[in-house]
């Protein structure tokens, strides 16, 4: 075996395709839209999941699921005996999930919208998916009122539930991607080695809810079709930098829209240029959406979902690039930076 004097830097990896999806179902959306609203679209996630399993399957492409923690259970009695003892009180009452326990059903059965167990027996079932944490109970890191004490009893119920299913959780996503860098010490300690950091431009830049403004949503629709802010890759040198490590997104892949149809295409284009990018240069591209999203109009959404697939395939084949779930980059990056510092 070499010794750290004379062995030769590392290789870097070639370039990566990550996926991640914020599993959610109302708990991510329940202080924002009625289930009158949207709740076709949620009721759609429990036909979305097993479309994208199977796809991803014919694929082999390697998928973290950050999951809401309160998702794990199948009945009502067992979440009531799963709640933290610290929780967050925001500002906003009604962003706490805690508030409004009276309105989920007795089990998964009846209750479609609260409870995710059977969907995440199937995730587990399927090959190279990893099951990660969206935090417990959808917890928002930048809004008034929470404290890093109730985030850090967040994790940890989501860490105890998930090892009562036998399972590690080391890969998370911030709800509403409200990233806050002084919370990402308690992230180590509950075992999390990567997070999905926001696109480095800053139309992206975290907020909390009150301080989104509409010309940066406006920015961000336009950015979805043409290349406003640069393709987002990351590079491994860069991520394996800090610990735990950010694995930023490059992209979130928007639902398929028939009032934008005519701009389908350049959204589509839009990815796969990214992709290309990342596999030429040696770098990540990192898409994510919520199932969610394939709740309506599914059929069109998998349509769009098996091109990027398809693009990957000529990806692998033309440059090597690898599909690789959050947990495993982060596995690579450890490598990296033993090596840097040895
Ligand atoms: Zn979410």
């Amino acid at each position: 075996m070499p010794s750290a004097n004379t062995a030769a830097a590392p290789a870097s990896p070639p370039g990566a395709f990550v996926i991640s999806l914020d599993f959610e179902i109302n708990w991510g959306v329940r202080d924002q839209q009625t289930l009158a609203q949207y709740g076709a679209h949620l009721r759609g996630v429990r036909a979305a999941v097993p479309a994208m399993l199977a796809l991803f399957a014919e694929y082999g492409l390697h998928v973290t699921w950050a999951t809401v923690g309160l998702l794990f259970f199948g009945t009502k009695a067992e979440l009531l005996a799963h709640l933290p003892a610290v929780q967050p009180a925001y500002a906003d009452a009604n962003m706490s999930p805690y508030r409004a326990l009276d309105e989920v059903g007795p089990d998964e059965a009846t209750d479609p919208y609260h409870f995710g167990r059977s969907l995440i027996a199937e995730i587990r079932a399927t090959p190279h998916q990893e099951m990660a944490s969206h935090t417990y109970c959808h917890y928002y890191c930048l809004e008034r009122g929470q404290t890093v004490e109730a985030f850090e009893h967040d994790l940890g119920m989501a860490a105890q539930v998930a090892a009562e299913h036998g399972l590690r959780l080391e890969s998370l996503v911030f709800p509403r991607n409200q990233y806050n860098a002084s919370y990402l010490s308690a992230c180590a300690a509950a075992g999390i080695t990567s997070y999905r950091g926001n696109e480095a431009s800053w139309i992206y830049k975290e907020r909390s809810e009150e301080q989104q403004a509409l010309y940066k949503r406006g920015a961000r629709l336009l950015d979805a079709y043409v290349n406003l802010s640069g393709q987002h890759t990351a590079r491994w040198a860069d991520m394996a930098a800090s610990f735990p490590f950010n694995i930023p997104a490059s992209r979130f892949l928007r639902p398929w829209s028939g009032r934008l149809k005519v701009l389908e295409g350049l959204r589509l284009r839009r990815i796969l240029a990214g992709m290309e990018h990342a596999a030429r240069h040696g770098e990540i591209y990192h898409l994510w959406w919520h199932p969610h999203n394939f709740g309506m109009n599914l059929t069109e959404n998998m349509a769009v979902l098996r091109q990027i697939a398809t693009h990957f395939r000529a990806l692998q084949a033309r440059y090597g690039m690898l599909s690789l779930s959050m947990s495993e980059v982060a596995t690579r990056l450890l490598a990296i930076s033993t090596a840097a510092s040895a």
